[in-house]
């Protein structure tokens, strides 16, 4: 450790002769003791109350935070199973849609921190575990849980059936390039995927079955 300098010679004294100071000796290092930053196994760093308090603060607002968005996925797929009869989900892969968007050294990525924003929104949202809640409650209310494929449902116009990128305007406003018709984009996706939904349930109506056979 480098010796510690006096406080005397820290400033220059107004006194001070004018005789210039010897060079200063360059410091040396020794490997002597280094300062551990932990002591008695804590960091340094987090030693102190107020450090403590902040942490214990963090702590209760995440599980409030958990604990509501538990309560309120109960409440909803709760309320899906018990007032309707079937219900239809996307067949969402929240783990390539959460992907990140920092891209690689040579090729970074653009929009960074919207897309981490929205992968915070989506996982805040907690798809997987609403649709583990209802893949469980549908068989125990009788309810028929439809998984359908979700490519293209934001963007296919439900009306006439015309995919195009271009439709979708903005976050919510869905207005089709082939025949105008506008409508909220997530009501727009909703319907698509009923009707998705209502077409598997018919081909499997027209599929022969074997007599004595589970579905
Ligand atoms: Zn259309």
């Amino acid at each position: 450790m480098a010796a510690r300098r006096g406080r005397s010679d820290a400033l220059p004294r107004r006194s001070s002769p004018a005789v210039a100071a010897p060079p200063r000796q360059p410091t040396r290092w020794s490997p002597a003791r280094p300062r551990s930053p932990y002591v008695k196994g804590v960091a340094a760093w987090e030693q102190s109350q107020g450090w403590r308090e902040a942490r214990d603060h963090v702590v209760r607002l995440q599980a409030l935070v958990a604990a509501r968005r538990a309560s309120t996925q109960h409440l909803l797929t709760k309320r899906l199973v018990t007032q309707f009869a079937h219900v239809a989900i996307e067949d969402l892969r929240v783990k390539n849609m959460t992907r990140s968007a920092k891209g690689t050294l040579d090729t970074p990525g653009r929009g960074v921190r919207a897309k981490s924003g929205l992968n915070r929104a989506v996982l805040d949202v907690g798809f997987g575990e609403i649709r583990r809640q209802l893949e469980y409650k549908a068989p125990l209310h009788g309810v028929r849980l439809s998984v359908v494929n979700p490519a293209y449902t934001s963007q296919t116009c439900h009306r006439c059936g015309h995919v195009d990128a271009k439709s979708r305007r903005s976050r919510d406003l869905f207005t089709c390039t082939s025949c105008c018709h506008s409508t909220h984009a997530d009501i727009g996706a909703a319907i698509n995927i009923k009707h998705r939904a209502l077409e598997a349930l018919e081909q499997e109506a027209d599929r022969p079955r074997l007599p004595n056979t589970p579905e």
